[in-house]
């Protein structure tokens, strides 16, 4: 038996809200992970089976390794199709926003959704929900929004109608926004939910396949130029920093996603317990930030990069040269040294 996370008053709207409208659209933050696409599709294929017409919109699309999901192909992607999706925005009669806290990680759909009049529902594990909300879910205890949306759909009577794609879209959830269960996991009931989504008849070993042994061999070259040309250890702080450029990214044919997962990597050496990747883009340099037990990560993507995110896996930006980006870091890390001595007494 699962503990009661979500509150009774909450569950009670969620019902009335889906009760009443007909037309539903999830939306996703931009980039969107595992998690953020295994929640939405569990969601509309939820909601589907309850008859409404739901929509799925995320900011701009998903990585390959995602588009086995069961319903993927169904989803709206705005910087692709930037009037249909905003359309279908507009013609909602309810909006959950899943896995994400702030309008602002909408990016280039967060004004047809703030637009809306209509009710928004958000369901996230972020810390620090925005105020533009008219029902929060928000826990940030809970490893991902995939297992809230497995709490929620069962606090309303309707573990029955949990079928084997909506399974799948939950574990993905679950197992990409904990490293497979290597962080964030210790929670016995998240063990117990597992054992509840294999009774539906997933796979669990196919799905990690699926997401974890589907890279092309460009990739791993990538990750080993990175890995032995451009991640810098420092001697006086417990902290990797790995960096690549445009150009080093497209020396190996760099595809979307073939970065995911690099930041965790340098957590594995011994007495590294922080890490930060620097990935130029088009127009930006996308930060991703990781840590090891209380090291807050999400301290520094705020305070240094415009970001934020969870103590332990945190991301931001920054507008500016690479050379610039690393020495806003290094001329902030002695700042953090408290943080990094804390950690060493344990
Ligand atoms: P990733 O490094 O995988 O892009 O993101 C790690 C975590 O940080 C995710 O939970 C994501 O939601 C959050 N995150 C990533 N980029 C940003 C950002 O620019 N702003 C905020 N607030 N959170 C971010
Ligand atoms: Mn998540």
């Amino acid at each position: 038996m699962l503990s009661k996370i979500i509150d009774q008053r909450s569950i009670d709207v969620v019902q009335k809200r889906i009760d009443e409208a007909r037309r539903i659209v999830i939306v996703t933050h931009i980039s969107p992970d595992g998690d953020a696409i295994g929640s939405s599709l569990a969601l509309y294929h939820y909601l589907k089976g309850l008859g409404k017409k739901v929509s799925v919109v995320t900011p701009n699309s998903m990585p390959d390794f995602l588009l086995w999901l069961p319903g993927a192909n169904d989803v709206s992607v705005h910087s692709e199709k930037k009037e249909e999706s905003e359309t279908i925005v507009s013609q909602a009669e309810l909006i959950f926003a899943l896995d994400f806290n702030v309008l602002k990680r909408l990016e280039g759909l967060s004004s047809a959704v703030e637009a809306s009049k209509t009710h928004k529902i958000l369901v996230d594990h972020h810390p620090h929900p925005g105020d533009c909300w008219s029902l929060v879910i928000s826990h940030p205890e809970i490893c991902s929004t995939s297992e809230l949306i497995f709490r929620l759909i069962c606090r309303m009577g309707d573990f029955n109608r949990i079928d084997k794609p909506i399974a799948e879209c939950i574990y993905t959830g679950m197992m990409t926004d904990t490293g497979s269960f290597t962080y964030n996991s210790n929670s016995p009931e998240i063990y117990f939910i597992i054992s509840e989504l294999l009774t539906k008849g997933i796979d669990k070993d196919a799905i990690y396949a699926k997401v974890f042994s589907n890279f092309s061999a460009d990739r791993f070259r990538l990750m080993g130029f990175l890995l032995s040309q451009r991640m810098k250890i420092y001697d006086r702080y417990p902290v990797a920093l790995l960096t690549l450029t445009l150009h080093e990214c497209e020396n190996y044919n760099y595809q979307k996603g073939d970065a995911e997962g690099f930041v965790n990597m340098p957590l594995s050496i011994s007495g590294v317990i922080f890490s930060i990747f620097m990935r130029e883009d088009q127009d930006k340099i996308k930060i991703s930030l990781r840590s090891t037990g209380s090291f807050p990560c999400n301290k520094i993507a705020s305070e240094c990069f415009g970001g934020g995110g969870h103590l332990n896996a945190s991301g931001g930006e920054f507008y500016g040269t690479m050379e610039a980006a690393i020495q806003l870091f290094e001329s902030a890390l002695p700042n953090y040294l408290p943080y990094f001595e804390a950690e060493k007494v344990k």
